[in-house]
């Protein structure tokens, strides 16, 4: 795996670990850099490897932090201005 490390520095242990593993598979030949990028590209993208929580879904400190009108950023849209969310006045 050496000859693979300067292609493929950006992806941590875990990820080239697997990324082999799914190139080999579906590879006819020993996988080269590109295949293996390529593979973890396709794990990435089709949700084979779990890489943390999907980006729709809030933490309970987002929760707490916006209201339903500025989730998940703290900005409201009003008349076409964006504006930081006033929420916090209220409460
Ligand atoms: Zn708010």
């Amino acid at each position: 795996m050496i000859a693979y490390a300067e292609d493929l520095a950006d992806l941590t242990a875990e990820q080239l670990d697997a990324a082999c593993k799914e190139a080999r598979r579906t590879s006819e030949f020993m996988p080269v850099s590109a295949a293996i990028r390529a593979a973890h590209e396709k794990m990435r993208t089709t949700g084979t490897v779990f890489l943390g929580p999907p980006l729709l879904a809030y933490t309970e400190e987002e929760e707490a932090k916006y209201c339903e009108r500025c989730r998940p950023d703290g900005w409201v849209v009003t008349n076409g201005h964006a504006m930081r969310c006033d929420h916090r006045k209220k409460q």
